[in-house]
């Protein structure tokens, strides 16, 4: 396993991280069992979120006893001062631990909750006041929106960015990497595999090895999907042969006309549809404990607010069939429920 300094935060990560969203769906034995493994392979480098249903917890279970040889990132979507303090004391206690190596501000895509961060009464004084105490030790940034990515890497405040990136999701490519390289931030990658909806994860990864400065964070829930990407990531060159390619092009093929990078341009719905998630309620099944999906029931629920306007295709930069496809989401929705 190489490791790398994580822009200027001159933190030593593992260049593949666990996003631990996946290890919601596991017992908290094979959880636990789970982050030893990745951990004993090499990775060091574990992300994780308030929002996150039990993730938070299973870490702490898993190294609180080996604390200083992992790298801890968690993050909340507070924007307020006293939410983000409340948050943060909660994931300490969660996570068996007196410090977070990096807390991140959680999807931020909106003008208003930049407003509010940057705010007297925001999260990012309280992030502050929290790194002198030694609560935290970086302030990071999470967003899925490219124009707001590269205005918050360009306040100069934060020291790493996460945003989606995979042979799907290349927007990042055009300015949100540049400005970060430019700024030394150091980046996250999210969504790897596109939230779930790209199955095949070793082509998926051979495309990420070849961005040197990326550190991918997939998300693991099987000790195999450890064993192939660390074979991916040991290899000092690892090039997408033709077949790759085809595989590549075949996902583009498929996908490409259907999936929802979630940068919120489609908001605000008149109706109050909550688009974004509705797009991508399919990766959140997939992805999360079932007690968790059903209790996203308001933000899915919206759905049928819809009243097929339009608004929103006009407004999204990749022209989604959003109704339809929100629609075909909600009836994943509802068949959960009916076997609940
Ligand atoms: S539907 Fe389109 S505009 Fe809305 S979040 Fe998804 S990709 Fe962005
Ligand atoms: S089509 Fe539906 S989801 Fe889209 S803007 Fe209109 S009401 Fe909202």
């Amino acid at each position: 396993m190489e490791y790398i300094s994580l822009g200027k935060t001159n933190l030593i990560v593992s260049i593949i991280g666990f996003g631990c969203i996946p290890i919601t769906r596991l017992t908290r034995h094979d959880a636990v069992d789970l982050l030893h493994y990745a951990f004993d392979k090499g990775i060091t480098f574990y992300d994780t979120a308030n929002g996150y249903f039990d993730s938070e917890e299973k870490l702490g279970k898993a190294f609180s006893k080996i604390r200083k040889k992992v790298i801890i990132a968690t993050k909340s979507l507070k924007r307020d001062a006293k939410g983000i303090t409340e948050h943060l004391d909660l994931s300490l206690k969660r996570l068996k631990t007196d410090y977070i190596d990096l807390y991140q501000l959680h999807q931020v895509s909106k003008e208003e909750d930049f407003k509010i961060i940057f705010s007297e009464q925001g999260a990012l004084n309280a992030l502050n006041k929290a790194k002198e105490a030694g609560k935290i030790r970086h302030i990071g940034v999470t967003s899925h929106n490219d124009k707001m990515a590269v205005k918050l890497i360009k306040t100069g405040v934060f020291e790493t960015i996460q945003f989606p990136f995979n042979f799907i999701e290349r927007q990042a490519e055009n300015e949100v990497f540049i400005e970060s390289e430019k700024n030394n931030l150091g980046i996250i990658v999210m969504k790897p595999f596109g939230g779930g909806a790209l199955d095949n994860g070793k082509v998926a990864l051979k495309f990420l090895k070849n961005f040197k400065y990326l550190v991918p964070i997939p998300g693991f829930e099987e000790k195999w999907q450890i064993d192939e990407a660390i074979d991916i990531y040991s290899k000092k060159e690892i090039q997408l042969d033709e077949m790759d390619l085809q595989v590549i092009e075949q996902y583009k093929n498929e996908l490409g006309k259907l999936f929802c990078r979630r940068c919120e341009y489609c908001m605000p719905c008149p109706s109050g549809v909550i688009i974004p998630f509705a797009m991508q309620f399919k990766s959140v099944v997939k992805r999360m404990h079932k007690e968790k999906v059903l209790s996203f029931s308001k933000e899915i629920e919206s759905v049928n607010n819809c009243t097929d306007c339009g608004i929103c295709i006009k407004k999204c930069p990749y022209e989604l069939p959003i109704p339809e496809v929100i629609k075909q989401n909600y009836k994943l929705y509802e068949n959960l429920n009916q076997h609940n």
